[in-house]
Order: C-alpha cells, then structure tokens, then sequence
C-alpha cells in the first residue's frame, strides 16, 4: 500500500479545508470499503481525513415528522433505531440484508451511498476498466457479466451499485444533505447518481470535495406499509443478484400510494416510476401487479448472461407488492 498522511478531523470546516487541498484526498468513514480498495492499489489516496469524530452521528426528527440520519451514524444503529423499525422497515430490512454485523457496526451512512461498485474487473487494477482507468475499456461488456446492470447502462459501463441501504432510500424519497466549503446544499437521492453515459468515472452529482452530512427521510403516512426483499447468491454476506424496496399504502380497496426501487440492475438505485403509474389508484391484484413490473422491465437490455435478472426483478416486484396488499386489508 502506498503511503499516505492520516488526519482526525474534528470539525466540518476543518475537514473540508483538508479535502479541498488535493484531488487524491478521501473522507474516511468506516473504512469498509476504501481500506479495502486502498490494499488492492485501486485507491492511492495521499492523505486520509477521518470524519469519524465529527459531530453527524445520529438521528434526529424535525418538527415535520422527517427523520434525519447523521451521516456518520453506524449502518447497525440505523436499522436498529426504533423510528427507522416502525416507520421505514424496509430500510431496517435492506441495511440487515447488506454485509455482516461486523461491517454494519463500522460502515457509516454516509459511507454507504459512496462505496463503488464490485465489479471484478473494477478491483483489479491488472485489468482495463473504464471506471478506474478512464478510457481502458469495459471488459465486462464481453466477459463476466452476469451480476452487471439490465438497465441504464452505457457502452463504457455496465457496472450496479452496490448499496441494499440507498435503493430503500431511494423509495421512500430519501435526500442527501452535503456541505462544500461554499455551503450546503441536497440532492433527491434518486438524483445523487450520475447517469453513466461515457464517463462512468465521475459517479455521483455531489460538487467537488463536498461531504455528505446527513440523510433527511420525509414523513411518511401511517398506512404506509413497506418492504425489502433481496435475491443473492447465497444466503448471506453476497451483493444483490436482484432486489426491491417496495411500499403500498392501500386506502378503500385502491392503492393510494405505491414506491418501487430495484437494486443490482443499474448503476444506482433504480425506482420504477413507470410501474408506480400504473398502480397508483387502481385495485390490487396479483396480475395488475405483474403486468406493471413488466411494462417498468420493457426497458431493460441484458446482456449475454444477466436475462435472469429481467424475469427476477418481475417476480420480485409482484410477489413483495402482493405481500404488501394482502398485509394492509382489514
Ligand atoms: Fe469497469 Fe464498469 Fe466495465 Fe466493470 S462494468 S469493467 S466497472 S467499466
């Protein structure tokens, strides 16, 4: 490993000011990600500035019913807080579904919606990859490719993201809060991620050097019942194959609200707006159900290996809705 500078930061502006003082400077949250991609030469950064002693761990609730999560509070504190269990399950369900207690109780929130994908190709810097090496080529478009996206993806990249965490975020309308050293500002989380497109190097919407703070979760009804579901390899500790953040509010027989997020078939959260449209203000019924899930996956493009995921993402969509409706009948 190369060598690099460590410092503790124990304000935002201190932090800030550090970061901003080269391109090769990373936040360091938990380090479950970056420490590992530092051992395997795909990160070199020249220094590290830990936030972990910053003031952003916690959560919090506005005065309008929004949750608010620090951005350093663990994965393992947020899914165990009991506001996240009662009002945002699928969240709980979607941290627990992602890496091992050990992680969780390291990894922080903010950290989770900035680890890079898993590609192979990705993590062996050996290897061309456009993502690392910018303009190397995609190696995966004809090799390995089995867990790469179905949807949105790019000639120069067929890569998912990783996070279980941000695709229930990306449900329940979650924004990323950040500072710069210019202010603050916040994203829609479905808004954090750039589309790939030719440069899938430059991944996320955030402005240079900023640090995101906090996750702002918004009020959501009472009736509001939600799920995560997550199809993986094997039973545990594995990436999602396929998964679904989904959530129903059903009122008088009709559905009132419904939110659908797919993992592990784009390079970022995938919500399924076309299918919501669908639903929203009809009768619950398993066909209606799958009949949205396949007009939201006409749009998909597999590639050689990864069809499986079309057919998946379908079954997924329709069996959590369905659970869900039958959940909220009286
Ligand atoms: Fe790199 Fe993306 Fe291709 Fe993987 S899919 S090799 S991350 S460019």
């Amino acid at each position: 490993m190369k060598e690099f500078a460590y410092h503790r930061a124990t304000q935002v502006s201190e932090a800030l000011q550090l970061t901003a003082q080269g391109d090769d400077v990373r936040f360091l949250g938990g380090g479950t990600n970056l420490v590992d991609l530092m051992k395997n030469g795909v990160e070199s950064p020249s220094r590290l500035v830990d936030i972990r002693f910053l003031p952003l761990a916690g959560i919090s609730e506005t005065e309008h019913g929004a949750l608010l999560l620090g951005a350093t509070t663990t994965n393992s504190d947020i899914a165990a807080h009991p506001n996240v269990r009662r009002r945002y399950p699928a969240l709980s369900q979607a941290i627990l579904a992602g890496a091992s207690g050990q992680l969780r109780n390291m990894a922080t929130a903010g950290g989770n919606l900035l680890q890079r994908t898993r590609c192979a190709y990705f993590a062996d810097p050996t290897e061309p990859c456009n993502k690392r090496a910018p303009g190397s080529g995609c190696p995966a478009l004809a090799g390995a490719h089995h867990n790469h996206a179905i949807l949105d993806w790019s000639e120069s990249c067929v890569a998912t993201h990783p996070s279980d965490m941000a695709v229930a975020l990306a449900a329940f309308d979650a924004e990323v809060r950040y500072e710069t050293l210019d202010g603050s500002g916040y994203l829609p989380l479905t808004h954090l991620y750039r589309p790939v497109g030719v440069t899938p190097h430059e991944e996320t919407a955030l402005p240079e050097h900023a640090l995101i703070t906090g996750i702002a979760l918004p009020s959501v009804a009472t009736s509001l019942r939600s799920s995560y579901r997550k199809v993986r390899e094997r039973a545990s500790y594995a990436f999602a194959s396929v998964s679904v953040a989904a959530a129903l509010d059903m009122r008088a027989g009709q559905i009132h609200d419904v939110r659908i997020a797919l993992g592990g078939v784009a390079a970022r959260p995938w919500r399924a707006g076309v299918a919501e449209d669908l639903l929203r203000g009809a009768i619950a019924t398993p066909e209606r159900f799958r009949s949205a899930a396949a007009t939201e996956l006409s749009a998909a493009r597999p590639l050689r290996d990864n069809a499986y995921k079309v057919v998946l993402a379908q079954n997924l969509i329709e069996v959590v809705l369905t659970e869900l409706a039958a959940a909220g009948q009286p």
